[in-house]
């Protein structure tokens, strides 16, 4: 039996959103939901979606604002005690920068993309700690650009990158506190965010015909692979990546 208890979904924007999916397992699995959206727009949007899920409390958090994240997390520790797992599926870049030659990303979007797409994750797992006093599991999702170049994927690739690393600093650090920190590196899916990189149809046509199960992976694959990070099943693993795109980038090249 998997144990998945309450905790907390970063990054539902409608329902083509991996955190949906991610969010519908776990209610399948028996878990308590709090939303976090990044505007009171979002949070209207989404307000029907979340009535499915049993618990339906939605807080705004635009993890670029200072103390945001800490401010959030003091609230909902308040109204509902210990948290037993976190997911982040946040990432965010100027679309006209994930498109032609990283060589062409400015300052600014460089910035952007690492706050919102990275740093925001260690601010989540620093504040974790006082919201998971009985320890728990923190998850992000990456994807394969961090490791080898896709085109278009750019600046965000870079973001990745330090995400993943960011996952075995953050898992060392908090291991101590019975707190995992783990990482999904999802296989292509069409999504809000995934529409931003240029010719996206093109990384999923790829991804599909060289996968050695001949498919695109689903938004279902994903979460329950999720389910299994976030719940004691997976009690032993802390600091990993985790493939799932149906073997493509985990097996190589397929004829
Ligand atoms: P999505 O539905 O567009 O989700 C992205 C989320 O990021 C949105 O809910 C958005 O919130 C949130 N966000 C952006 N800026 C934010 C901010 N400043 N504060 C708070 N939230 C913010 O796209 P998705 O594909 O499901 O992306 C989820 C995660 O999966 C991302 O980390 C992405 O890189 C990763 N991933 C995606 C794929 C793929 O092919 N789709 C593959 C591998 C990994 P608002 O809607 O409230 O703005």
């Amino acid at each position: 039996m998997t144990s998945v208890k309450k905790g907390i979904i970063m990054g539902m924007a409608n329902k083509f959103s991996i955190a949906c999916g991610i969010s519908e397992s776990l209610k399948d699995n028996g878990a308590d939901l709090i939303f976090l959206v990044q505007t009171e727009y979002f949070k209207e949007k989404i307000s029907e979606m979340a009535k499915n899920f049993s618990n339906n409390e939605i807080f705004v958090c635009d993890v670029i604002q200072d103390g945001a994240i800490e401010k959030t997390f003091d609230e909902i520790f308040e109204k509902f005690g210990p948290i037993d797992f976190i997911v982040h599926s946040i990432a965010f870049s100027d679309k006209n920068e994930l498109q032609g030659k990283y060589l062409n990303t400015s300052r600014a979007n460089f910035l952007n993309t690492m706050n919102i797409s990275c740093y925001s994750f260690t601010e989540v797992c620093k504040n974790a700690q006082k919201i998971m006093p009985n320890g728990g599991s923190v998850l992000c999702l990456t994807y394969y650009g961090s490791e080898k170049v896709v085109p278009n994927y750019n600046v965000m690739a870079i973001a990745k990158a330090a995400l993943e690393s960011s996952v075995r600093y953050l898992a060392n650090d908090l291991g101590e506190f019975g707190i995992r920190v783990n990482a999904i590196s999802a296989g292509p899916i069409k999504t809000l965010a995934a529409s931003g990189v240029g010719e996206f149809s093109k990384i999923l046509e790829y991804d599909r015909n060289r996968s050695p199960l001949k498919r695109n992976v689903t938004q279902k694959d994903i979460a329950d692979a999720c389910v299994f990070l976030l719940s004691n099943m997976s009690a032993g693993i802390t600091g990993e990546i985790i493939h799932v795109d149906c073997g493509c980038n985990t097996i190589g090249v397929n004829f």
